[in-house]
């Protein structure tokens, strides 16, 4: 996979497998992000759709 890093988007999610890993952006051109709420009033109510969990961390190793 292009771990190259998209530098407009930044990402601190280590554990998603579109992470840059060595660099805190997104590797995507583009994400989609969306929301679990119906009235979304933070920004812990959003929620970037295109996480996809890291092979290595289904055991949450990769955040230790
Ligand atoms: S897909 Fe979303 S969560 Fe995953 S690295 Fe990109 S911006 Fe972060």
């Amino acid at each position: 996979m292009n771990k190259k890093p998209n530098h407009c988007i930044k990402c601190t999610v280590t554990s998603c497998a579109n992470h840059a890993d060595k660099e805190n952006y997104c590797v995507l051109d583009t994400v989609k992000i969306g929301t679990h709420e119906c009235n979304p009033t933070v920004s812990q109510c959003v929620d970037c759709e295109s996480f996809v969990l890291g092979k290595n961390c289904s055991d949450n190793s990769c955040n230790l």
